[in-house]
């Protein structure tokens, strides 16, 4: 099958599954992916319903922004997407959310700790939250790279979180844990607080993580 439409085809059904795990509503949120070989990404577009979605709304652009392939007007986060895939080689797929949680500390501005097993090999420690910048701006990949930096996900202040990955579907999975951890978090707070674990056990259950987690 031809490339892009399979790039496409995923980008899809993730906006689907987004919607149906409750990690957004409505159109916000947004999900991109690098095209394999290229030196392009693939993203949804602006302000359309998931559950509408077709392979051809998905935007094709290349690392400057230009669009290569599509008619849509691709997200407004465009900026943050492409400033993460410049300065992160490791990072192949991004899956912005507006979960209820994650934002929830996003909008207090404090940080996720990193406190259990699942968020601290996703993600490699605590989610920290970048400094706020309006949605859609240079500002924003600029904040926001900066609270990433070491880190899979990211918290947005007053506004969501944001999960990166090797590819789609990890990137996917970063957000589903994040917003986990976000209300074990807020949970934990009721009953007295959260106990962090040490650097030493979040570094090795990282490499734990990388070095082949699940089956080969
Ligand atoms: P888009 O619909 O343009 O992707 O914007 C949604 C959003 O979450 C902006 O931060
Ligand atoms: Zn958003």
């Amino acid at each position: 099958m031809d490339q892009l439409l399979e790039i496409r085809k995923k980008v899809v059904e993730k906006g689907i599954e987004l919607l149906s795990t409750n990690l957004t509503v409505g159109t916000w949120g947004n999900i991109s992916c690098r095209v394999p070989g290229e030196d392009y990404i693939a993203i949804t577009p602006s302000g359309m319903n998931y559950d509408i979605l077709v392979p051809e709304d998905i935007v094709i652009l290349d690392l400057g922004g230009y669009i290569v392939s599509g008619t849509r007007k691709p997200s407004i986060e465009v900026p943050l997407h492409l400033s993460i895939y410049r300065s992160r080689k490791d990072v192949g797929a991004i899956v912005h959310t507006h979960s209820p949680y994650a934002t929830a500390i996003a909008v207090a501005r404090k940080e996720i700790p990193g406190a259990v097993e699942d968020l601290v090999q996703i993600v490699g420690g605590n989610v920290r939250v970048n400094e706020y910048a309006l949605p859609g701006t240079e500002q924003l990949g600029i904040n926001t790279i900066k609270a990433m930096e070491g880190r899979n996900a990211v918290l947005l202040a007053n506004h969501g979180m944001l999960g990166a990955g090797r590819n789609l579907e990890e990137a996917f999975r970063v957000c589903q844990v994040v917003e986990k951890s976000a209300q074990l978090t807020l949970l934990a707070q009721l009953i007295g607080g959260v106990v962090e674990l040490s650097q030493n056990d979040i570094n090795g259950m990282r490499n734990f993580y990388l070095q082949g987690y699940g089956q080969d």
